[in-house]
């Protein structure tokens, strides 16, 4: 059983922490039926591809929510973010953006590598909001990490150019990855805690999508705060090194910081399964459209190829396996992304084979 008394002290800290008002929260947590007697196990879903405000939204929104808290206090003019071409998050960021009437900027790494005769997917929705988009194409032999590297360098010289004073500009990190970012998955792993006492369910796992690590951060800072029992597999969707856990487990404890709680969480303390990344972020794996298609024929429920269909693959792969317990009550969370089915074809692969 997990600490109550945290419980409530978390959710009082976290209340003094300024927060900008993005998702219709919470979101639901509710069974798969279908998918639960197919499996044998019982498996549940929280829908952050319904979290608003906008009908794109996702996990990002969590972030944005105390990183627009913290950029309306600042009274910032601009908001700088990076990410792929298809990345959710500075989608999102451009929506919130445009909700509280800030410049959206947006450095984006063309990780796909195709010609972009009309924008597709969020693309496309970032090109309706008119945000300031930079496409940074990657050179010969660059890693992501690099060209990613390569654009903060940019953009900070170009917010020194345009901004008349330094609080006129905010940049978060990709994917709102920063400690105060990350303060939205500590408040997201307290309302699913809520939800699982409202609706007596003892959930054993969480299943989820792990890119920047903002969301593993937030939900493991949570979890060791809470003292909590719940295993948190965390999916990779891109190749990570070693330092990986360390950088998850910096930004848990940070996040607690902000809130004033010295941590002590640790690599260890961290669940990240590396095998269902398939070849690379944003290449579509077998695995993950195979899933993408079972959530879809048996729940009309729909995954993206880039992060939920490759953490969807691992669910059921542990379940096959029977890495799962019999009678587990099994949470996947839904990270949203779904946009991800109307890009590139590219990022699709075999789908419909
Ligand atoms: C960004 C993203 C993730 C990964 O979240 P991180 O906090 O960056 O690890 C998972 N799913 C979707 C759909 C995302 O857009």
């Amino acid at each position: 059983m997990y600490s109550l008394v945290n419980y409530n002290d978390l959710k009082f800290k976290i209340e003094n922490i300024n927060k900008a008002k993005l998702g219709f929260l919470p979101t639901k947590l509710h069974k798969l039926d279908n998918l639960s007697q197919k499996y044998g196990v019982n498996i549940y879903i929280k829908r952050d591809d319904l979290i608003g405000f906008s009908t794109f939204g996702g996990n990002k929104i969590r972030k944005l929510e105390y990183l627009f808290g913290d950029i309306l206090a600042q009274e910032a003019k601009y908001v700088f973010t990076y990410g792929a071409t298809q990345s959710n998050h500075a989608m999102q960021t451009a929506i919130a953006c445009r909700k509280y009437g800030l410049k959206p900027i947006l450095y984006l790494v063309d990780v796909l590598n195709e010609e972009i005769d009309f924008p597709r997917a969020n693309m496309l929705l970032d090109e309706i909001m008119e945000a300031e988009i930079k496409v940074i194409e990657m050179t010969e032999g660059e890693e992501e990490f690099d060209a990613m590297y390569r654009a903060k360098e940019e953009s900070r010289k170009y917010a020194e150019e345009i901004a008349e004073k330094e609080s006129d500009y905010y940049l978060i990190p990709p994917g709102g990855a920063s400690p105060i970012g990350t303060i939205g998955f500590i408040n997201g792993y307290l309302e699913m805690k809520e939800q699982e006492f409202n609706q007596n369910i003892n959930i054993t796992d969480i299943f989820h999508p792990t890119g920047t690590g903002g969301t593993l951060g937030g939900l493991t800072a949570a979890h060791e705060y809470l003292n909590d029992d719940i295993n948190i597999h965390g999916i990779n969707v891109s190749h990570k090194d070693n330092s990986y856990l360390d950088e998850v487990a910096e930004l848990a404890n940070n996040a607690l910081e902000v809130l004033g709680i010295e941590s002590n969480v640790q690599r260890e303390d961290i669940k990240v399964d590396n095998n269902y990344v398939g070849e690379g972020y944003e290449i579509p794996s077998n695995a993950a459209n195979n899933a993408i298609k079972i959530f879809a024929k048996n729940e009309g429920i729909f995954l993206d190829p880039v992060y939920t269909g490759k953490a969807a693959s691992a669910l059921l792969d542990y379940i096959e396996k029977g890495k799962i317990e019999e009678g587990a009550n099994v949470l996947f969370w839904h990270t949203g992304g779904t946009t991800g089915l109307f890009a590139e074809p590219k990022m699709l692969g075999n789908l419909l084979d």
